[in-house]
């Protein structure tokens, strides 16, 4: 069949699958104590979520694995945990106040919200899949002969879907820098975009939406003053620059990072823990000499990509996306994007925010946040690079290229969840052949030693084979097994989860097989 009928259905098909793996993502999650919903008892709250006893130990090694990297393996950066609540002045300084906006859109028929700036991107993405889908046909045609660069710049369809996608996503940054929301609505009619729910096309104006959370201070409501919850984590680092600086003796180019929650009232939260309401931003402003800060943007970018790349997810996961609409402080900024169940989204952003930030708190606080440069012989508001990741969204990146479906050489099939060592919450599980003839004892004595260095679990339930179909699903890496001959010869069945393989290794040596399978210096010496 070559009908156009045929490729529509095999879009569809190829959506249904990502909408299947996503809803297996979630479920999983859930399933193996990864991920709740927040108060679930009553229904849960949207767009917010609970970790659970697997999910905070994943949370806690990605974080360990970015401030080992960021912070400890850099003499020149530093950390720093400032509080959520800060002075109501640092969000007039940054913006946000006045511009931390997002253009919302109502359909009238459904009365569903939306992100209007999504529903033209959702557009163009869909553009793409289309262009995509001519290279992949193509490259199956023409197998090694394939010119994919040629191809792609002459086959008409595929000129024609790159080209409108460039000169809608050029007008909306274009309509959205000039605050023109009349034309971001017009492009929505032009483009005849329809509510994804009611199929309508009946939509109301556009309108900006603040999504900072507010709050109040002080125990009544007469003298209580308003304050936010932070949107984002950067603003403790910049406000705290003078601090650092002098009681660090912090010599430019030097960098603050920072791990914390920040808050958003999203309109459109939507995919999980890819948006959610309140979240965590592994973030490090890095401050250089003025004129040098794209030259400082171009090594953090590299950096960070080595650091994505370390952890083995799929290099063809990853791709770059230049902002065509710079936010009100940058002057270069990129995404770095992942191939998450519903596409290629933001992972973390890498942005220029020039002197804008501490610029502006000076301006505001009347206190000087500059840096007396030696070499130069003069003071400075240094320039900013920022590196900015949410932690929630490095989550679902490495859970769901983690999951996977395999069938085995036996013809049966085993869920795997192949989380990298070095990240995976429980390192080892140990488990007695049987429960019975003083195994228990050996495999609790092997746990109690094993316990000091690692993330260990005990388990004698069901079958061995059960066993170890349950840490596979877990994401365990290792598991260890005591049998009778362990009483002779001091040795235990050590197994890989990736590769299945089983080894016999004396129980001395199983600390060090863990401990080099999950060592920082083997995955991040890049
Ligand atoms: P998006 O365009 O997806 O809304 P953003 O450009 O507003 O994201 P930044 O302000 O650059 O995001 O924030 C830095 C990082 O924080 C993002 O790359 C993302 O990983 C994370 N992040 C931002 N908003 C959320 C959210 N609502 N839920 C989870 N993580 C988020």
């Amino acid at each position: 069949m070559k009908s156009p009928n045929k490729a529509l259905f095999l879009y569809f098909c190829g959506m249904a699958q990502e909408q299947d793996k996503f809803k297996q993502v979630i479920s999983h999650a859930k399933e193996y104590g990864y991920i709740f919903s927040s108060s679930e008892i009553y229904d849960g709250l949207s767009a917010v979520y609970d970790y659970g006893q697997n999910g905070v130990e994943l949370k806690n090694n990605i974080k360990a694995y970015w401030w080992k990297s960021m912070v400890q393996l850099h003499e020149e950066i530093v950390g720093l945990d400032a509080a959520i609540l800060m002075h109501p002045n640092t969000w007039k300084a940054s913006g946000h106040v006045d511009a931390f906006n997002d253009p919302m859109i109502d359909n009238r028929d459904s009365k569903k919200r939306y992100r209007a700036d999504v529903l033209v991107e959702d557009y163009v993405e869909k553009l793409e899949q289309k262009a995509q889908k001519e290279i992949a046909k193509a490259k199956k045609r023409f197998g090694d002969q394939f010119d994919e660069q040629e191809f792609v710049t002459t086959h008409p369809r595929v000129v024609k879907y790159r080209r409108q996608s460039k000169e809608i996503l050029s007008r909306l940054a274009k309509s959205l820098t000039d605050e023109d929301l009349a034309d971001v609505k017009a492009l929505i009619e032009e483009l005849e975009i329809a509510c994804p729910v009611s199929g309508s096309r009946d939509w109301t104006n556009v309108k900006q939406f603040n999504l900072m959370f507010g709050t109040k201070l002080g125990a009544s409501a007469e003298s209580a003053s308003d304050l936010y919850l932070r949107p984002e984590t950067a603003q403790g680092i910049f406000v705290n620059f003078s601090n650092v600086q002098k009681t660090g003796r912090m010599k430019v180019p030097f960098g603050i990072a920072q791990i914390g929650k920040a808050f958003r009232n999203e309109i459109v939260a939507r995919q999980f823990i890819f948006r959610q309401r309140e979240f965590e931003q592994m973030e490090m402003q890095y401050f250089v000499r003025p004129g040098e800060e794209l030259k400082w943007f171009e090594h953090w970018k590299e950096v960070r990509t080595k650091w994505h790349k370390s952890l083995g997810l799929g290099e063809e996961n990853y791709r770059f996306h230049d902002h065509e609409k710079m936010a009100h402080y940058a002057n270069a900024a990129t995404d770095i994007e992942f191939n998450f169940p519903f596409g290629f989204k933001e992972l973390e952003g890498i942005h220029s925010r020039t002197d804008f930030d501490l610029k502006a708190h000076e301006n505001l606080s009347g206190k000087k946040l500059q840096f007396y440069d030696p070499e130069l012989g003069e003071n400075y508001v240094p320039y900013v690079i920022e590196t900015s990741i949410g932690l929630d969204r490095m989550f679902l990146a490495v859970f769901s290229s983690a999951l996977q479906e395999e069938t085995l050489e036996d013809g049966s099939s085993r869920t795997v969840l192949k989380i990298p060592s070095v990240l995976a919450p429980v390192k080892a599980a140990i488990f007695p052949l049987l429960k019975k003839d003083g195994l228990p004892e050996i495999a609790q004595s092997i746990l109690k030693d094993l316990q000091w260095d690692f993330n260990v679990i005990y388990d004698e339930k069901d079958a061995v084979g059960r066993r170890y179909r349950r840490q596979d699903a877990a994401g365990t890496p290792f598991c260890i097994t005591v049998d009778h001959d362990t009483k002779e010869d001091q040795c235990v069945t050590i197994r890989h989860r990736d590769t299945m393989e089983q080894k016999r290794v004396p129980i001395t040596e199983v600390k060090a097989i863990i401990q080099k399978d999950i060592d920082f210096r083997t995955w991040l010496d890049f």
